[in-house]
């Protein structure tokens, strides 16, 4: 008995090198696209590129994108399929190479639109100006790390988002990330996410994103639900569409994530992508 949980463990950990998998998570703000992206990521030996924290750092930097990204952010409007794409790229090609063979990519926020899926999907061709030089050979093997095998769309409803949104704190003494929301409403149940042996009084530490307002996250719920109808139904026609809902929260990663194992078929009876 132990012996058949330790092949079929090893014969999956196998398949995970052999064959990685670069997953999308789909969701509004505060669907806890975040928090499931870095577990998933660590569980399936895949590195997390969150295109939020990316865009950021190109910003702080103040890069070629970063400019374009702050200009498109100061005119209110959502940064360009090309430029958001462009940031992945470098990222990706500029990684160390063991990011480039063995690991599958767990990706928080793109594609995040229809474009932007077309973009990266394999089967499609590249008839428009996607303003990305693919360099030859390493392009071929970046544009594959980009290939989405699965898409998972993290079902929450609205008022939670914008709940779990506000809640959001992070702590500035020992950079802990903090939920102080607590929902229980809609068979959803979210107690809070605090931290554990923090020094005393380091709740006074505790400091909300600039961006974090209700009239901001409202705006980019509604951006979302704008843009992820179409995005989601692309996916879900190829049948690479995994729909969940995380009624517990972070409780529910292992639910999850045998989910995805399965349906990858990296566990008995999971069909082949
Ligand atoms: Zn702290």
């Amino acid at each position: 008995m132990q012996l058949q949980v330790f092949i079929t463990a090893t014969t999956a950990m196998n398949n995970l090198l052999r064959n990685p998998i670069n997953l999308t998570l789909i969701g509004p703000p505060g669907s806890g696209k975040g928090t499931y992206g870095k577990k998933l990521a660590a569980n399936l030996r895949a590195i997390l590129i969150s295109v939020g924290d990316l865009l950021r750092d190109h910003v702080r930097r103040k890069t070629v994108i970063g400019v374009e990204a702050a200009e498109a952010q100061q005119r209110g409007e959502l940064v360009s399929d090309g430029i958001v794409t462009k940031a992945i790229y470098e990222y990706l090609r500029l990684s160390p190479r063991d990011v480039h063979n063995d690991v599958g990519v767990v990706f928080d926020g793109y594609p995040r639109t229809l474009q932007q899926a077309k973009l990266i999907s394999p089967e499609i061709p590249k008839t428009t100006d996607t303003g990305i030089t693919m360099g030859h050979g390493q392009g071929m093997l970046i544009s594959e790390k980009m290939h989405v095998h699965y898409a998972v769309s993290l079902q929450v409803p609205d008022d939670i988002c914008l709940k779990k949104a506000l809640g959001r704190r992070t702590c500035t003494l020992c950079q802990k990330e903090i939920n102080v929301c607590d929902i229980n409403e809609f068979g959803y149940r979210m107690p809070p996410i605090l931290p554990n042996n923090c020094p005393p009084r380091c709740d006074t530490h505790w400091k909300k994103r600039h961006d974090d307002t209700e009239e901001i996250i409202l705006r980019r719920i509604h951006n979302f639900r704008s843009s992820a109808h179409p995005l989601l139904s692309f996916y879900e026609k190829k049948g690479k569409l995994i729909n969940f809902q995380p009624f517990n929260g972070v409780d529910d990663l292992p639910v999850l994530e045998k989910i995805v194992r399965t349906t990858v078929g990296l566990e008995e009876g999971g069909k082949n992508r």
